[in-house]
């Protein structure tokens, strides 16, 4: 087993135990919160990306708007021509005079149709472009209202458990400047455990496995370790790290009673 060398051991560990129930405390305080940050971050991003396609398709529209008043504008050119054509076609003087202003006047009216078709064909891509604007800016105002909720209910617990978490923390801190007078390596890899962790548990009690009688399990990773462990733990007169995870071991009954003793 891995022991780590400390003066006033028992004194140490009862420290570092209150500091891991700290730790748990705040820990706790904090789910409370759930994943409600997450939430609305990921909420936030589809309003993002939802804006963005709705300029993108503003833009669409403008532009297909646009295209639409230069047909017009054009066809009312070609409208203005096709009625001085048939007034010429009255007064030509010959055949092939008749011919050309008819053949000009032919070119004109399928230029006109033409043109018609394409601002019919562009008005339905408006109107496509229009649906989805509408559809996305409703979605895009459900989600934003959502935020709004949902930022709504997580200031609310914030406020709630500040208070708590402020003196949860004020205490952590003095305890570890503490631990930290007394033996500062001890505190480093005590610290360094917390910060490389899920939910910071540096220290656990060992757990005793039902019809096992030579092994008991690190409460952190589970790992098997010899029974004999349990019974040094209980002696208190030296610091054990766990060999697969590195968290500090104490024995349940330890840590219990000093947690029952913390305010
Ligand atoms: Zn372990």
């Amino acid at each position: 087993m891995i022991t780590i060398e400390t003066s006033l051991v028992q004194d140490r560990l009862v420290e570092l135990i209150q500091l891991q129930v700290l730790y748990n405390r705040l820990y706790a305080l904090q789910q409370r919160k759930g994943d409600l940050p997450q939430q609305i971050e990921d909420l936030q991003d589809r309003s993002v990306a939802l804006y963005r396609s709705i300029q993108e398709i503003e833009a669409h529209i403008h532009q297909l708007e646009g295209d639409i008043r230069t047909l017009h504008v054009s066809n009312d050119n070609l409208r203005d021509h096709e009625h001085k054509l048939q007034k010429t076609l009255m007064s030509v003087r010959n055949e092939q005079e008749y011919y050309k202003v008819e053949s000009d006047l032919k070119e004109t009216r399928l230029t006109i149709e033409k043109n018609l078709k394409d601002i019919s064909r562009l008005q339905h891509r408006v109107e496509a472009f229009r649906q989805r604007h509408a559809e996305e800016q409703a979605r895009l105002n459900e989600i934003q209202a959502l935020i709004i909720e949902k930022e709504k209910l997580l200031a609310e617990i914030s406020e709630r458990t500040r208070r708590q978490e402020e003196a949860l923390e004020k205490r952590i801190q003095a305890l570890s400047e503490h631990i930290q007078r007394e033996d500062s390596r001890l505190f480093r890899l005590f610290d360094r455990r917390r910060r490389s962790l899920r939910e910071g548990r540096a220290l656990v009690s060992v757990e005793l496995l039902e019809g096992r009688e030579d092994r008991v399990a690190c409460g952190g990773c589970y790992t098997l370790l010899p029974r004999q462990l349990q019974w040094e733990l209980t002696q208190r007169n030296r610091i054990y790290v766990c060999e697969n995870c590195g968290r500090f071991l104490v024995d349940a009954a330890f840590f219990e009673e000093v947690a029952a003793s913390m305010p």
